[in-house]
């Protein structure tokens, strides 16, 4: 079967890392056809926006995408292309797992767990404005729906995938009215699922157990900002953000990407790390029903780091080409 796909490449260290991707999709025998869609500040002189329409039509069309990083300025320009996206496509559910790796120098070796980020609400709805001159407001919505289906969404995976706990993280002790309509639908949606264990937490307590224990949690589940922050965090405590994948999935369609973002310091020198975004491939490659390929781009990404077969992040001296030419090597020769 010849699958469809929109490859995004993005932008800073994006097109690098996304070649590798591409080729060790490649490397499985995976028929993908792919369309390339265009997003950044490098497409505003050419159509007058970082995200060209034809490049949301493209994902439309095909209902799954792999994509690189893009740049955001910070406090100024344009809205996130990221947060645009998701919001257009209706990708309400981020998927981001932590997972140790033998081999890869980190504080732990025993994290396995998988954050699940509410992606369309929260702090991230954009509605923010300065009232007068000195102050400024940002307004955090949450709805019954949005809590609804990320909570169902969570607690879904948590049974498909064979996980025990799921876990609620909050901050409802201070904003009772937005955290607590997701906490009261997490206890409720936690009754429909009495083969899973339910806990909620705090969210700064979170972050304390996490960085003492993380082998304490399983799949967590949070608004969107907490999200953003605790996914990172989680991503550093497995060895960095060269290894950490991530899914945006909404009803129909799906956006591939990983963890980090476009690293523009690093940007042409072919040192970034292609690990995170080939393991979104992988991930991409299961949505599609391509297990056994999704399997052996998982397994030969394990081995080379197992072998110290790495990029200068992970304390290698393999270039983001060289690394990736030795995966695909690696991917075919696994049956
Ligand atoms: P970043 O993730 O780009 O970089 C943080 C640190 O991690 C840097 O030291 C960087 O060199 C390192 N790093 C990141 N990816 C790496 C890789 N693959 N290999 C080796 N080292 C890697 O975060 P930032 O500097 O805060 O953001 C840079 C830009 O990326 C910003 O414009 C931000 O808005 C954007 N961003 C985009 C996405 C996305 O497209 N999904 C996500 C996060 C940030």
């Amino acid at each position: 079967m010849i699958h469809s796909a929109v490859l995004i490449p993005g932008d800073g260290i994006g097109p690098e890392i996304a070649q590798v991707a591409q080729q060790a999709i490649q490397a499985t025998g995976v028929q993908i056809q792919w369309q390339v869609g265009q997003a950044g500040a490098a497409q505003i002189p050419l159509c007058g926006s970082p995200l060209p329409p034809e490049t949301i039509q493209m994902t439309r069309q095909a209902g799954v995408a792999l994509k690189g990083p893009i740049t955001t300025p910070i406090g100024t320009g344009f809205r996130s292309v990221n947060v645009v996206m998701r919001k257009e496509l209706d990708l309400y559910a981020n998927l981001r797992p932590a997972r140790s790796f033998p081999g890869v120098p980190s504080r732990f070796d025993q994290v396995d767990l998988v954050v699940v980020r509410e992606n369309t609400e929260g702090l991230y709805a954009g509605v923010e404005h300065m009232v007068g001159k000195d102050a400024a407001e940002s307004i955090k919505i949450l709805t019954r729906s949005g809590c609804q289906r990320i909570l169902d969404y969570a607690f879904d995976y948590a049974r498909r995938n064979g996980r025990k706990k799921v876990t609620a993280v909050h901050k409802a002790n201070i904003m009772k009215c937005t955290d607590g309509l997701f906490l009261d639908i997490a206890r409720q949606t936690a009754q429909n699922y009495p083969d899973i264990a339910f806990e909620e937490m705090i969210v700064d307590a979170t972050c304390m157990r996490l960085v003492m224990n993380p082998a304490d949690f399983d799949v967590m589940v949070m608004p969107n900002l907490y999200g953003d922050i605790v996914s990172d965090l989680c991503a550093g405590l497995v060895g960095g953000p060269g290894l950490a994948p991530s899914a945006n999935i909404g009803k129909d369609m799906a956006i591939f990407e990983a963890v980090h973002g476009s690293a523009p310091q690093m940007a042409g020198k072919d040192l970034a790390n292609p690990v995170a975004l080939t393991l979104s491939g992988a991930m991409m490659l299961r949505h599609l029903g391509e297990m056994d390929a999704a399997a052996r781009i998982e397994r030969a990404i394990a081995d080379m780091l197992a072998a110290g077969e790495t990029t200068p992040d992970l304390g290698g001296s393999l270039g983001t080409r060289a690394f990736g030419d030795k995966l695909c090597q690696r991917i075919g020769k696994l049956v």
